[in-house]
């Protein structure tokens, strides 16, 4: 069922510059976590807040469960939200900020609620402590704790990782998801990290310049990127020329099958581990750089005038000899779908 939907959002702060949002269209199905994800500046935290009620729109509407909110204050939006700061009370109790948007129960099942909601997200008996006493991770479970103590049918969460460590964040962000599906509430998260949007959402909605440009799974977006944009931000890409004939195209690497149908001069995104290296003496490409990763491999092929990122596994195009070093002769092939991009 769907949950929101949000249509032909806008907002221009600066009348000499282009508008912070532009004309931003999704929708939103019950439980369903979405990552908007783009790099800094795009619009992400506006349209977020525009969702709130945090911002008013210039243009465009949103609706909640089919009810026009767009008007509506943050209050009356009954959607739950939590900053990148956490926002907890420093004088408050954790047991007290946990209750704090509990007011209308009765003393009994406000507490109640707090001890449920410390012990699904892992604090259960910190209740007492102030939010200082807590790790950084630890009062980032408090915020959701009480964003989602009333049950919001969605929780707006504003780049919620970005003040833990790298170590922390991947915790965290698999705990917030379970969280989220365990009490039925629908999620936006605002990210610029695309590890953290394919790891953690349903569908990512990825954002350039104020515009969305593409709503998908994360497996449809990083197999059939709809730009050149999406194709670098989402992984890593290498941009290759070719002529599209509907659903193949002839490449430097031969004739290989399209993710979608193109026709005419077309660049396409292939990603690196799509390229199989082999050494051969007599090879038509050189190892420019490498760098071990331990699980793979990546090299930098110089082939003609092009540089090609190729990331290849263990054992793969490697014999059971040793790697193939920096200069060497290589042969590239691709035998995979590639992306038809701009
Ligand atoms: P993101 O969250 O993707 O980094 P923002 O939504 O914060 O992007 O900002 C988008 C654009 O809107 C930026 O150019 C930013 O400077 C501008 N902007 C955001 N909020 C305001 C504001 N209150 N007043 C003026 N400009 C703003
Ligand atoms: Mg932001």
């Amino acid at each position: 069922d769907v949950l929101l939907e949000v249509e032909g959002l806008s907002r221009h702060f600066h009348a000499t510059e282009a508008p912070a949002v532009d004309r931003v269209s999704l929708s939103l199905g019950e439980g369903e976590l979405m990552a908007l994800l783009g790099p800094s500046g795009c619009g992400k935290t506006t349209t977020l807040r525009m969702i709130g009620g945090l911002e008013m729109p210039d243009a465009g509407s949103v609706r909640l469960r089919g009810r026009d909110i767009t008007r509506l204050p943050v209050e009356k939006r009954g959607i739950g939200i939590v900053f990148q700061d956490y926002a907890l009370f420093p004088h408050l109790s954790v047991r007290d900020n946990v209750k704090f948007g509990l007011r209308k129960l009765t003393r009994a099942a406000a507490d109640a609620r707090a001890e449920e909601m410390l012990a699904l997200v892992g604090l259960e008996g910190l209740g007492g402590r102030k939010p200082h006493q807590l790790s950084g991770g630890q009062q980032q479970r408090v915020a959701l704790a009480r964003t989602l103590a009333v049950s919001p049918p969605l929780v707006l969460l504003d780049e919620p990782f970005s003040n833990l460590d790298a170590a922390m964040r991947v915790e965290t962000r698999q705990e917030v998801r379970r969280l989220l599906k365990r009490i039925g509430s629908a999620g936006i998260l605002v990210t610029h990290d695309q590890e953290e949007a394919l790891a953690l959402a349903d569908r990512i909605a990825v954002m350039e310049k104020g515009r969305v440009l593409q709503i998908g799974t994360p497996d449809e977006i990083y197999r059939n990127p709809a730009t050149r944009f999406v194709a670098a931000f989402i992984g890593r890409s290498n941009i290759v020329p070719g002529r599209a004939n509907g659903m193949d195209v002839e490449t430097a690497f031969g004739r290989l099958p399209l993710s979608r149908a193109a026709n005419g001069r077309v660049s396409l995104a292939v990603r690196p581990e799509q390229i199989m290296i082999e050494a051969d003496p007599t090879g038509p490409a050189a190892v420019v750089g490498r760098e071990f990763r331990g699980h793979d491999q990546l090299y930098w092929v110089q082939e003609g005038e092009r540089c090609l990122l190729v990331i290849s596994g263990l054992g793969q195009g490697q014999g059971m000899g040793a790697p193939i070093a920096i200069g060497d002769r290589v042969r590239l092939r691709i035998c995979d779908c590639v992306t038809p991009v701009d």
